[in-house]
């Protein structure tokens, strides 16, 4: 059970006033907000043991190395990988991907060869593909969606050929909020030797995912939109993938030896770190991930699915509007236009009675192409989220239909 006043007191943004009006904050697919105890940890990480982690002997390096490395445990249990080296810090969902097509592509593909996506990509795991696809004159090929939003499965397994050397999928639509059957997509992909990377950016924060129970090869996500600080985020990648690919980046902390003729490279993880991490930042997550953990994700995932069932009923009420995204198992985000008013005038007119949502394209082009829309209104919802917030936003679209 949600006990829901005691968490929004863990939130202090939460009692805010924007143009004096109670903040109904409403974009949490875009980033969550912090609870006390993870700004606690960053002010308790520089005014303790702030110190550059891995190089020093002293106590506070020590201290330091000591918080990130238990950081890293932290991830492991948290999407039950096999061994924390499995865990890699990086800034964000994006630099995961980055790092995984730039390294496999490297290796493991050559011209002609194709990487599948699906149609309802953020950009941050379509773009990475093609640049590698320009360089390497590889093929994407896109699964394809129906008009609720899900994928069409049967053409997902007609796209695979002998050239398929990649699936990059996303757990949950950003936009559409689609679950995508991530298992059956594992399960099909390695029946034909191929490995998938998931994106979970909009997963981890919403329901269990055990990395070893899916079999993926690869998952993202970012620490910002788990409640924890911007700038850090993860990749899980199976041991002998990681230790598979080579290095993304070079720099300190990732080798074994340097010469001007030759370097070597460290083991895993520290191979695919490069560079001074944000220590301060891994703890953090840590503690968002703690934090996340003694809700429940299960308790989450309940309180939530109840909130979305209340806004869909709600909304699908209002007179002119269109829900983007009605796929049977989806997440609590709703997507939706209306006829003759243009997103982004909705949501500046909310803005003004204090409630936050996100218009645009949301960084999903060809998929705004594909349900025929330019751009969306975006509502998203945390566990912090209310029913009473949901009645505003309701009553803001009202009054927004009636001024137009
Ligand atoms: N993937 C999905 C599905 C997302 O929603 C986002 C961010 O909105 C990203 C990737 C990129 O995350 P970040 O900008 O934190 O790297």
């Amino acid at each position: 059970m949600i006990d829901i006043n005691k968490i929004r007191t863990d939130f202090p943004i939460l009692a805010r006033e924007v143009y004096g009006k109670p903040l109904v904050y409403l974009d949490n697919a875009a980033t969550t907000q912090k609870p006390q105890c993870v700004m606690d940890k960053i002010t308790e990480m520089y005014s303790t043991v702030n110190s550059n982690v891995h190089r020093g002997v002293h106590y506070l390096s020590q201290a330091a190395t000591d918080k990130h490395e238990a950081a890293r445990k932290t991830v492991q249990r948290f999407i039950n990988a096999n061994i924390p080296e499995e865990i890699v810090f990086t800034r964000g969902a994006t630099e995961s991907i980055n790092l995984v097509a730039s390294s496999f592509c490297r290796s493991f593909c050559k011209e002609g060869d194709e990487i599948l996506i699906t149609a309802m990509e953020h950009h941050s795991n379509i773009v990475p593909w093609q640049i590698q696809a320009d360089i390497r004159g590889l093929k994407i090929k896109v699964i394809p969606i129906n008009k609720d939003g899900e994928l069409i499965m049967e053409e997902f397994e007609k796209l695979i050929s002998p050239r398929t050397k990649l699936i990059a999928a996303t757990h949950i639509s950003n936009v559409l909020g689609t679950i995508n059957p991530i298992d059956e997509i594992i399960r099909i992909a390695h029946s034909h030797n191929i490995p998938v990377l998931i994106d979970a950016a909009q997963s981890v924060q919403h329901a269990k995912v055990d990395v070893q129970k899916i079999d993926c090869d690869f998952l993202v996500f970012s620490s910002h939109k788990i409640y924890g600080p911007t700038g850090v985020g993860v990749l899980y990648g199976k041991e002998e993938w990681l230790n598979a690919l080579p290095p993304y980046q070079g720099g300190g902390e990732m080798i074994e030896s340097v010469s001007f003729e030759k370097t070597t490279f460290n083991k895993l993880p520290f191979k695919f770190e490069a560079g001074t991490p944000d220590f301060v930042g891994t703890a953090a997550l840590a503690t968002a991930l703690d934090y996340v953990s003694s809700i429940g994700l299960d308790n989450i995932a309940e309180y939530e699915s109840d909130l979305l069932r209340y806004a869909t009923e709600k909304m699908l009420n209002l007179p002119g509007i269109k829900i983007i995204g009605t796929a049977q198992h989806k997440s609590s985000v709703i997507s939706f236009v209306f006829n003759k008013i243009h997103p982004y005038d909705i949501g500046t007119l909310l803005d003004k009675m204090g409630i936050a949502v996100r218009t645009g394209h949301h960084c999903a082009e060809p998929l705004m192409k594909i349900m025929g829309v330019e751009g969306t209104v975006r509502a998203s919802f945390a566990f912090y989220n209310t029913k009473e917030e949901v009645d505003m936003l309701v009553k803001g679209l009202e009054r927004i239909i009636k001024m137009f």
